[in-house]
């Protein structure tokens, strides 16, 4: 019976969903065998390091993860780069199909002056900084200002927003990482503008999210009315559903009591920024607003959260921060899937449709299979991350949680994570 090796990179949501993909798609003539690849000590992808803490629910799907993880044939390899400790080339020698599902993770840059001034970051380093990724515990997000300006209008930008609008006590049965609930509570910030470039209708928030927003207990949120009511004017008789559904969640948030409580996440529709200015640090942001006027904000913090790109790994192909493919083929058994192949759009359960049609691909252009290979013998990383060593990690984390009545408290640098792995 012809047993097929393929290198997933990647232990993001669609790696586990083209590993599951894979193992439905196995038949008695035809099986798998999966390598899963990991640069971090711990798999999961943004649904560690990106899902908001305080929707926790959505979390949830890392039970299918762990349930693809434990299924035959599969083998997690956390701890080891692509580009680093193995390379592409070996991969695509040694295996008989290889799928990149890296995500794509840094941020866009608006291109205006003074962005790159301190006080301002991107989502794509706020997020993970509180969702406690190793690479980002270090830094240290402007949180001693009254005011902080998050730019863009999708759901991430509303994450970081009511991350910083937040009451700190909410935060404390999630899993925030502990340094960013310590470094929240003693934040100053009591006012967060979120401002898009375009109207209401056209912004990229979802109607869940939206929603969610007058259900916060301890902020106002305010969007104009006169704002909702000129979107509905524009968008016409029939608005597509998604636009008025949206639109609808949005005449609701304005119509909510002001003014109840300390802090306030504050809605600014038509405004483009045209400049970041601040002596040595940001002290304003400078929009332009659709009637071709200037409108100043004082603020202490900008995030800017407007996209992501895929990083560029050495001999891929890349067009417009995504991997170039066709149909989720690179080369000769070359897939991608997921944010690398699409950009960052759609939600989680994207990625299963997304990657299942790509590994229907795959299948149809395999060869002959490769000899058996060992994968200790393609890399050069001495700490590698297994199954069973995560899920000691996974363990400790979720006792550490108990007592606290949170879901877990993450391990943050790399070395505790390894230690509580038995590495
Ligand atoms: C802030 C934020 C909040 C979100 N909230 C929601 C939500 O509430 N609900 C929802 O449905 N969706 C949400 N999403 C979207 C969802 O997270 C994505 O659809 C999904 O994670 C994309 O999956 P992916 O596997 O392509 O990428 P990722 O989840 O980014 O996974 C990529 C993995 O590849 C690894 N990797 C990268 N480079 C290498 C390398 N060189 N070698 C080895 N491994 C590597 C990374 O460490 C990572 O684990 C959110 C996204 C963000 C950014």
């Amino acid at each position: 019976m012809p047993q097929y090796k393929v290198a997933i990179v990647g232990a993001g949501p669609a790696g586990y969903f083209a590993a599951q993909a894979l193992q439905n798609l196995q038949t008695d003539e035809l099986k798998f065998s999966i390598d899963m690849i990991e640069r971090l000590p711990t798999p999961w992808g943004l649904v560690r390091s990106g899902v908001a803490p305080d929707h926790p629910k959505i979390k949830t799907v890392a039970k299918v993860f762990e349930k693809i993880a434990t299924s035959d044939g599969f083998s997690l390899y956390g701890n080891v780069e692509l580009g680093t400790d193995i390379s592409l080339e070996v991969l695509k020698t040694k295996y008989d199909a290889v799928v990149i599902a890296t995500g794509s993770a840094v941020g866009r840059k608006l291109g205006i002056p003074g962005e790159d001034l301190p006080g301002s970051i991107s989502a794509a380093e706020f997020v993970p900084w509180y969702n406690g990724h190793p690479d980002f515990a270090g830094h240290t997000p402007n949180l001693d200002c009254d005011t902080a300006v998050v730019i863009g209008a999708g759901n991430v930008a509303m994450d970081v927003a009511r991350m910083l609008a937040l009451e700190p006590s909410e935060l404390d049965p999630t899993d925030t990482a502990d340094h960013a609930i310590d470094a929240l509570r003693n934040s100053s910030i009591r006012k967060v503008v979120i401002s898009a470039r375009r109207g209401p209708e056209h912004a990229a928030f979802t109607s869940p999210e939206l929603r969610d927003l007058p259900k916060l207990e301890h902020t106002n949120v305010v969007m104009r009315a006169s704002d909702i009511a000129a979107a509905l004017e524009r968008a016409g008789e029939e608005p597509e559903k998604e636009v008025r559904n949206n639109l609808e969640a949005m005449r609701l948030i304005s119509e909510l009591e002001q003014g109840k409580h300390a802090r306030t996440m504050e809605f600014q529709f038509l405004s483009t920024p045209k400049e970041f200015r601040g002596n040595g640090k940001v002290e304003e942001v400078v929009f332009t607003t659709s009637a071709g006027e200037e409108k100043i904000v004082k603020c202490g913090l900008v995030i800017t959260a407007i996209g992501y790109e895929a990083a560029a790994l050495e001999g891929l192909p890349y067009e417009r921060g995504k991997v170039l493919n066709q149909d989720g083929r690179v080369f000769e058994n070359l897939y991608v899937v997921g944010w690398a192949k699409r950009g960052p759009s759609g939600v989680i359960g994207t990625n299963k449709s997304d990657a299942a049609d790509v590994m229907s691909l795959l299948i149809a252009d395999l060869k002959e299979p490769k000899p058996r290979i060992e994968f200790s013998s393609l890399i050069t990383a001495d700490k590698v991350i297994s199954q069973s060593h995560w899920e000691s990690i996974n363990a400790a984390e979720v006792a550490a949680g108990e007592p606290h009545g949170k879901p877990r408290i993450k391990a943050v640098s790399r070395e505790e994570l390894l230690r509580l792995g038995g590495l």
